[in-house]
């Protein structure tokens, strides 16, 4: 069981030890297959029985997606883990298996978008209805959970990157017989591990910091036994969104910087927001750790935030003379990215979360990546030098 705040306790976690691996290599293998075959009928014969657990087909089982799925469920606290094709997936198939036509669920407002877009198109063609609430208003979510199935959180939010108490969430779901859900790709379990908060279900885009390097899209989701044998039954073989071995093994190698990236992004991300702050042309920033406190359950904070300039800045000429930090969406990679509020309000994408964000035109949003503090700010200052209207 893990416990404690501090992230480089879970360096022993992320050093999974393999038994397949017959050369006692320390990095496993990438078992490249789809298939696995049998030596004989009856030993076929057994698996198909559902008597012996071995490999059969990639879209179920696969050895090097199991290995990032167990080390990822020690870092969660979770019994069981499994491995999708991307975070949307990990999402898709998680809420599809606990809702059925009639049903509605509670999510808090200023979601990941293309979670919202999903809530809004396919949940509800199915006949699923969607109530979103104020995560921080408790009684809000406490009279909207009244009869709703499930509890869909995201602390921090998306883009304004708003702060919940996930323990008192999650004990209203509890309270009203729902299972709740949490996408954790923000803080990764370095910072935060909901189920020791009492979430049901633990998601994340794997895409971001678990994976680390922008090499891979992926998705993981963890919990109970019960609760992912559930997924694995009646969503994973026939939505089909099964990770791939080689993402896998990508991810098991960013697993083992999770702790030392995590420090660095942070350290470096609250020294920007810091320094953004002071400045005359900025009218607010969006960070977590600018709070008097972090709320319960949140050790830390990561590199991802946004900002509000003030009228008298042009975003594009910023953005343009920015040389370090990239224009580009994603984020939990080594490089620091920018995304202009501006351009995401004219997203075609629909239903367009944007306005449902409350997203703020003037806003910016930043992922700062690995490339030191100094060199960042540098660059920052020097833009917004070009930036200022005379
Ligand atoms: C990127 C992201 C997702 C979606 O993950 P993909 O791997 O891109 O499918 C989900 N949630 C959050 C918070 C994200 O930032």
């Amino acid at each position: 069981m893990i416990n404690g705040s501090d992230p480089f306790e879970l360096a022993s976690l992320i050093v999974a030890h393999d038994e397949t691996n017959a050369f006692e290599a320390v990095v496993p293998p990438i078992v490249q297959t789809s298939l696995f075959t049998f030596e004989t009928y009856d030993e076929m014969v057994a698996t198909y029985r559902g008597e012996r657990n071995r490999p059969v087909y990639s879209r179920g089982l696969n050895p090097t997606v199991r290995h990032f799925e167990e080390m990822l469920a020690k870092l969660e606290g979770g019994e069981d883990a499994l491995g999708f094709g991307s975070g949307m997936a990990a999402i898709s198939s998680t809420v599809i298996t606990f809702v059925e036509p009639g049903d509605r669920i509670v999510a808090v407002k200023n979601l990941y978008p293309d979670a919202f877009r999903l809530f809004g198109t396919l949940l509800k063609r199915m006949k699923v209805e969607v109530t979103y609430v104020d995560g921080t208003d408790l009684d809000a979510v406490d009279a909207a959970m009244a009869g709703a199935r499930l509890l869909y959180l995201e602390s921090p939010t998306s883009w304004i990157m708003e702060t919940h108490d996930v323990a008192a969430l999650a004990a209203i779901a509890r309270k009203h017989g729902a299972v709740s859900v949490i996408d954790n790709s923000w803080a990764s379990p370095i910072f935060q591990r909901p189920l020791s908060l009492g979430v049901d279900i633990v998601l994340h885009s794997a895409s971001k910091y678990l994976g680390g390097h922008s090499d891979v899209v992926a998705g993981v989701v963890t919990g109970s036994k019960t609760l992912i044998d559930r997924i694995r039954g009646e969503a994973l073989p026939y939505l089909g969104g099964k990770m791939s071995p080689f993402d896998a093994w990508l991810l098991i190698r960013g697993l083992r910087t999770l702790p030392i990236r995590m420090k660095a992004h942070e350290t470096s991300a609250l020294d920007i927001a810091r320094r953004l702050k002071a400045l005359d042309v900025v009218e607010q920033v969006n960070h977590p750790g600018l709070a008097n406190q972090l709320p319960p359950g949140l050790s830390g904070t990561s590199g991802l935030f946004s900002f509000v300039f003030r009228e008298g800045v042009d975003i594009r000429a910023f953005c343009d003379t920015l040389q370090l930090f990239k224009l580009g969406v994603s984020w939990g990679g080594h490089e620091s990215l920018v995304v202009p509020g501006e351009v995401v309000l004219q997203q075609k994408a629909q239903p367009n979360s944007a306005h449902a964000f409350g997203m703020n035109p003037r806003s910016v949003r930043l992922h700062v990546g690995l490339e030191g503090t100094e060199v960042l700010w540098r660059d920052l200052e020097t833009a917004i030098a070009a930036a200022r209207l005379p």
